[in-house]
């Protein structure tokens, strides 16, 4: 009953709500007013299973989940003494999908520009769990966050893990750090007397000093991960979207007070020497990467330094930029430079063995089209199984989650996905995922949603 404990203004909208989201997960245990539970024991019948932690696509396998859990794998067509069964016969079953990078609390529009002048935080917040629910539904059962405008993805974060509205586990940044003028700097292209001075607690630090505090503020802000801007970006109104805009010795501060604090540190890189400075500095991946050269991908290698391509994002703004008025002017000038170069570093980043890992950027383009990325992994040159892997036992790895998410194994958190065929041979049916479980709870089956109330 914590949900209601929680609520105590207004228990009775919340026993409602509670009440409709029990009663169209379609698997919860009767009599409980808390968000959607797992049955006791299920079954997942699978027609075939993609063993991500060796690159096998397996045979008929039977996925026994308990408590939120996989507490069995075993091949072929299992029933067990009663255990709740769900053909999947026709599926491909997989390890939950994790997208390495995305923003929940907001998503690109024509009128995004103009609404940030008009939108408080609240009417973000309100959109995002629209996102999330999408994202969940689209088979990305867990994701890392990168970036938001203050804090506000801890607040859905943790509406999802209490069960409250339905999306991926998240494990967030909350606001980017970057400098003065830089890609995390909010007030950029704003009039004079609008600018003001962003600080610490608005992602922007100019001295090592600022870099430790700013890290600090995370910390105690009860975010999970720490993304830093060495290099201009693309979306914001400034005038370059790859110079370098962090000093090594601010990164390195970063780097090592985020690891006194167990956090990974995830580097927006455009341009090669904000690349290499973010590697030798320390960082755990590279986001997007777009002008990385030979000697990058050779430090990456050599750092162990993880890469997360995010090629559907340059893709979609390529595509907008040739929209009139969707982007202002200095913004679609390096959208339509910047973007169409992704998925060839990618490419390369692939065949000079840099570890990559799935992410997409989404917000970018509008969550749930998450999928996407796997075809542009592959037109890139890298095989299906690869993609797959990087999507989930890799993400897991750069997450430091592999103990309990990226293969269905006894023991690891209930996260399974299916697809209707087979995606080494057609990888585009990655966008069609049927079935999604997430800790042992069914969000959807046969391709229909299954918390319906929302
Ligand atoms: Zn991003």
């Amino acid at each position: 009953m914590r949900y209601l404990q929680i609520q105590t203004q207004s228990t009775t909208l919340a026993a409602a709500i509670a009440a409709i989201l029990v009663a169209g997960s379609g698997v919860g245990a009767a009599g409980a007013a808390d968000a959607p539970a797992a049955a006791a024991v299920t079954a997942l019948q699978c027609g075939h299973l993609i063993d991500t932690a060796n690159g096998k696509m397996l045979g008929a396998t039977t996925i026994v989940i308990e408590g939120g859990h996989v507490k069995e794998v075993s091949s072929g067509v299992q029933s067990p003494a009663g255990a709740k069964v769900i053909d999947l016969s026709t599926q491909t079953c997989m390890p939950g999908l994790i997208d390495s990078h995305t923003h929940l609390t907001h998503e690109t529009s024509r009128t995004g520009y103009v609404d940030r002048f008009h939108w408080n935080t609240a009417d973000y917040v309100v959109r995002s769990t629209v996102y999330a629910r999408r994202t969940l539904l689209a088979g990305f059962t867990t994701v890392r966050n990168l970036g938001d405008q203050e804090n506000e993805s801890v607040a859905l974060r943790n509406a999802i893990n209490a069960g409250i509205i339905p999306g991926p586990r998240m494990y967030t940044a909350g606001k980017a750090m970057g400098s003065t003028g830089g890609h995390a700097d909010p007030t950029n292209s704003y009039r004079n007397d609008l600018i003001g001075d962003p600080g610490i607690p608005d992602g922007i630090i100019n001295s090592v000093e600022d870099a430790v505090k700013g890290v600090r503020l995370h910390y105690k802000m009860g975010d999970d991960v720490i993304k830093i801007m060495p290099s201009g970006g693309v979306l914001d109104e400034s005038a370059s979207g790859d110079n370098a805009q962090m000093t090594l010795e601010e990164i390195k501060a970063v780097v090592a007070t985020a690891h006194d604090y167990g956090f990974a540190v995830a580097a927006h890189a455009h341009g090669a020497e904000a690349i290499r400075r973010a590697v030798i500095g320390g960082v755990d991946s590279i986001e997007h990467g777009t002008y990385m050269d030979a000697e990058d991908m050779k430090l990456m290698v050599e750092h162990g330094t993880w890469y997360v391509p995010t090629i559907i994002a340059g893709d979609f703004a390529a595509r907008q930029s040739k929209v009139p008025g969707y982007y202002p002017p200095q913004v679609a000038a390096k959208a339509a430079a910047i973007g169409p170069l992704i998925q060839a570093t990618a490419g390369r980043a692939y065949k000079a063995h840099v570890k990559i890992a799935f992410g997409t950027d989404a917000a970018v383009y509008p969550h749930g089209q998450n999928a996407h990325e796997f075809e542009l992994m592959v037109e890139a040159g890298m095989p299906p199984m690869f993609t797959i892997q990087a999507a989930t036992i890799s993400a897991a790895q750069l997450l430091r989650h592999d103990k309990e998410l990226g293969t269905v194994t006894a023991g690891k958190l209930a996260d399974v996905v299916a697809v209707p065929g087979n995606p080494i041979e057609d990888i585009s049916v990655m966008k069609r995922v049927s079935f999604v479980m997430k800790d042992g709870v069914v969000y959807k089956v046969n391709s229909v949603p299954v918390d319906t109330a929302l």
